[in-house]
């Protein structure tokens, strides 16, 4: 009951502490890393904890994985669960099933939408197949554009006049962004949290996620860039690029939250530094997954006082 609570709570409020340290410009890694594992853990403790009604789990104090309760599996076998037990276990199984159908629909949802733009972008693979890991694709086209299209591979698309907008250190400096976005897997991390908040999204947890991830895989590529050809390149590419049109398929480099990240890199930020980046990621990481740890070590206990 306590772990239904826990995660209630998460799924009505977990977004408040991530934006709170949002406002107060924790570094974007750090964040992305909250995001993802509370987004993602809710579900996977929400599935486990509601299909354990589904085990006799109450015949029992189960206080360890190898404490041999003995009983339950002959009560499982003889059929002699309460009426309200057997009751509270179809709501648990109906439930775990709905949430995992509805996920399904929304992949499948996805997979559709992105059938229409897949000619497209297998085109662009294709083409880009000959060039080094890692280098652009060069397109001929007036306007300048700076886009990545995660997947394998992933690839990063730049038009020619960007070398007539920018100076080679910004133009260095969008190509950083853009590989940032392929290495961090950014397009794969927005596309888990937007199936979760479309299938859903009666949590506000997981309707926060996608707004908040498409801003911070912004505020992280920019980070990167900055560490690697400094905040004052990736500025001027920044606004450079401000106001072109984005596309409809990837990532484009101006095209969200532009002027809050011009402040950051304002400052001269480059985030945080990497020890501290893992320390922040390791204590986001050990808060957002106790919720998980605690369904995992509930269904142990009760697997392994079933199968005992
Ligand atoms: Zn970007």
């Amino acid at each position: 009951m306590a772990l239904l609570l826990g995660i209630a709570v998460v799924g009505l409020f977990g977004h408040r502490p991530l934006l709170w340290l949002a406002d107060r410009r924790l570094d974007p890694t750090i964040l992305l890393t909250g995001w993802l594992l509370s987004t993602v853990g809710l579900i996977v403790s929400t599935v486990a904890t509601i299909s354990l009604f589904a085990l006799p789990a109450d015949e029992h104090p189960a206080s360890g994985i190898f404490r041999l309760a003995g009983g339950c599996w002959t009560a499982l076998s003889s059929g002699s669960l309460p009426g309200w037990r057997e009751g509270l276990a179809s709501l648990g199984v109906i439930g775990a099933a709905t949430i995992l159908l509805r996920i399904g629909w929304a992949v499948t949802a996805r997979r559709r939408r992105s059938r229409k733009t897949a000619p497209h972008v297998e085109q662009l693979r294709l083409l880009a197949a000959g060039a080094p890991s890692g280098d652009p694709l060069w397109v001929r086209d007036d306007r300048p554009l700076a886009m990545s299209i995660g997947g394998r591979p992933g690839v990063i698309v730049m038009s020619d006049s960007l070398r007539h907008h920018l100076t080679p250190g910004a133009l260095a400096a969008t190509l950083e962004h853009e590989r940032a976005h392929l290495r961090g897997r950014h397009h794969l991390l927005v596309a888990i949290v937007e199936t979760l908040a479309a299938a859903l999204p009666l949590s506000p947890l997981l309707r926060a996620a996608p707004a908040a991830l498409e801003d911070l895989i912004e505020l992280a590529a920019d980070a990167q860039a900055a560490r690697r050809c400094g905040p004052a390149a990736v500025q001027e590419a920044l606004s450079r690029l401000t106001g072109q049109p984005t596309p409809a398929v990837g990532l484009a480099m101006a095209s969200r939250l532009t002027q809050a990240r011009l402040r950051r890199l304002s400052t001269g930020s480059v985030g945080a530094t990497r020890a501290m980046r893992v320390a922040g990621c390791t204590a986001v990481g050990v808060a957002a997954l106790s919720l998980p740890a605690a369904a995992g070590w509930l269904a142990l206990n009760v697997v392994g006082c079933v199968v005992a």
